[in-house]
Parts: structure tokens; C-alpha cells; sequence
């Protein structure tokens, strides 16, 4: 890793050039989106289901907040990658779980994603759980819905925000992993990414990416 590229900036927190959403601001969205679906799933024992990597702290978060807690609440996780050559990505989403149709069928699924994109992903899981698992429903809890830049159509149930077309790092979000353990969600100086020769990342950029 070189870190020598960076040099001056001697933390992740000197790497950004804005914060768009500070710690307090997300942690009441969060509350306020567990009270939302603490309410619309009473009484249906929901699956809420993570897709990592990088919904690991939205969730971790997320499930806390859905007070009063359903009686019935599960979790898992599923990890989804998008594999791309060069800048653009193949389209091609994969699914790494254990989930078999004997865990899904007949569950309330609502999926927690980091941010919408494309929908590529969200849209690949949720047909996985409903054709191939069966699942009574599905929903999608995102953080962030950048929607301006859809591939498919697909409207997330739950939304913290609506993001503008901007390459986002933080509360789980990476850049190359890096930046996910900050607690605010922030954009990138462009001298963090200038030493690939690129203006800004793709989200599914170069190799494994989309988690
Ligand atoms: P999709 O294009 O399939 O909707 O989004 C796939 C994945 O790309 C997201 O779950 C996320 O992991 C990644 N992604 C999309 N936009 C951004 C972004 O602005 N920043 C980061 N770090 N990842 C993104
Ligand atoms: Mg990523
Ligand atoms: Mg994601």
C-alpha cells in the first residue's frame, strides 16, 4: 500500500475534501428509519439481511434502532461483489452465502445496502431471495440512494438520503477498503486518487468492488 502518496495527510480525516453527512445527522436518520420499520414489521418476524461489506455499520446500527423489536427479528448476511475490467464494470454481480430456501421461506426480508446505485446489486439479491428462496417479501433499507445513476429501475423502501453523483467514502463505505471505519460519510480530495491516473473511482471500478 502506498502510503507514501498520501504523505502530509497522516489520517483518513485529512483525506477529505467535504463531509456531506456528520455522525449526528446519520445516527438520527437511523433512529428515525428503526422506528419506521420497528412499526411495518410487527407481528411478520422479518429477516433483516446485510449485504457486506459495506453495510456492516448502517446495520449494525440500523438493527438497534428497530425499537420496539418485532418478536420473531433475525439476521444474516449475504456479501455481494460486482467484477469489472478496467473502469467498467461487467455487470455481473455475485453472491457469496449460505442461504438455502429452508432459511428464506416464507420470511419478511428486508435488505440493508450501504447505497443504490446502479441497482445491479440490490436488484440481483432480492430475485435471488424471491426466486431462488422464496421469500414471502422482500424490501431494501439503503443508507443512500444515488439514483441519478440507475442501470434498472428500483426504489428502495427505506432511504436515509438522497446522494448526489458524487464517489462516497465512510460508515462503511471504501475506497481500495480504505475509510470505512470513519463515522460520517464524506468525498475524497482528488490527490487520494490521483496516483492511479484516474479523476475519480468507479464504483465498480477495477477488480472486485461493489461490497
Ligand atoms: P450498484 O451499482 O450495484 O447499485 O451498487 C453496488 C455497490 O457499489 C454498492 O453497494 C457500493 O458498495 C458500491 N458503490 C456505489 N456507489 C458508491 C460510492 O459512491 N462509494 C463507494 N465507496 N461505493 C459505492
Ligand atoms: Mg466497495
Ligand atoms: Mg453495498
Amino acid at each position: 500500500k502506498e502510503v507514501a502518496s498520501c504523505s502530509g495527510r497522516r489520517t483518513y480525516h485529512d483525506d477529505m475534501a467535504k463531509v456531506l453527512y456528520t455522525e449526528s445527522v446519520i445516527q438520527a436518520r437511523v433512529s428515525e428509519l428503526g422506528r419506521q420499520i420497528a412499526q411495518d414489521y410487527q407481528g411478520k418476524a422479518p429477516l433483516i439481511l446485510g449485504v457486506l461489506k459495506g453495510s456492516f455499520m448502517f446495520f449494525s446500527d440500523l438493527v438497534r434502532a428497530i425499537e420496539p423489536c418485532p418478536r420473531g427479528l433475525t439476521l444474516d448476511f449475504i456479501r455481494a461483489s460486482s467484477y469489472g475490467s478496467g473502469t467498467e464494470s461487467t455487470g455481473e454481480v455475485k453472491l457469496k452465502t449460505d442461504l438455502r430456501r429452508e432459511k428464506v421461506e416464507g420470511r419478511h426480508v428486508l435488505l440493508v445496502e450501504d447505497i443504490v446505485d446502479t441497482a445491479l446489486t440490490i436488484t440481483t439479491v432480492s430475485r435471488f431471495l424471491l426466486e431462488e428462496c422464496g421469500a414471502a417479501s422482500v424490501a431494501t433499507a439503503t443508507l443512500l440512494d444515488k439514483h441519478e445513476r440507475r442501470k434498472l429501475s428500483y426504489r428502495p423502501e427505506y432511504t436515509g438520503f438522497v446522494c448526489p453523483n458524487e464517489f462516497v467514502v465512510g460508515y462503511g463505505l471504501d475506497f481500495d477498503e480504505e475509510y470505512r471505519t470513519l463515522p460520517y460519510i464524506g468525498v475524497l480530495k482528488p490527490e487520494c486518487y490521483s496516483h492511479l491516473g484516474i479523476e475519480a473511482p468507479e464504483p465498480d471500478g477495477s477488480g472486485e468492488s461493489g461490497d
